[in-house]
């Protein structure tokens, strides 16, 4: 198991370093991303994770392919199910100026939610595992996974920007 790190521990404070490109393929990135993805998967309602949420104070995040999933199916039945997608250096290129408040929770603040006021739309660039580079554009909750987990790698927590914020313990889930 992977443990997810919780607020209050310090790399969740930090900004996180930019990832050399030359690395992204080397073993200890892969083995990062590898513990992202299986710390994402233990988590029932995980769609996202950042890096030091594993206790890497590395800009990487990664989308859980259920979400990736869901997002495509409400607009064709057929897809087949997705992977997980990863972000390294990601960096947003455009946002909304729309904007609407969203529920949101977090892996590292258990078990709290509140109101975040998110752009509807965002568009971001980063590397993926390969060392490629790649835009991807998101309107509702992939917008929001987008500014919650690059907020991540800049040592911002939702808490610090939520409004209502109420701890729902997961019995009541
Ligand atoms: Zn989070």
């Amino acid at each position: 198991m992977v443990p997810i790190v919780q607020k209050g521990d310090p790399v969740l404070r930090q900004i996180a370093a930019e990832v050399p490109i030359e690395e992204i393929t080397s073993p200890k990135i892969q083995t990062v991303i590898a513990h992202m993805k299986k710390a994402l998967a233990s988590q029932n309602d995980g769609v996202a994770i950042a890096a030091p949420q594993i206790g890497e104070s590395l800009r990487i995040f990664v989308i859980s392919g259920n979400v990736l999933t869901d997002a495509l199916r409400s607009k064709d039945e057929k897809i087949p199910p997705l992977l997980d997608m990863v972000f390294i250096n990601p960096k947003i290129l455009k946002l909304s100026k729309d904007k609407e408040k969203m529920s949101e929770g977090c892996l590292s603040v258990r078990w709290l939610y509140g109101n975040v006021d998110r752009a509807k739309k965002a568009k971001v660039r980063a590397y993926n595992e390969y060392g490629n580079i790649f835009e991807k554009g998101g309107s509702g909750l992939l917008a929001q996974i987008f500014q919650h987990e690059i907020d991540h790698l800049d040592g911002v927590l939702f808490v610090d920007k939520a409004e209502d914020v109420e701890e729902l313990p997961p019995e009541n889930h």
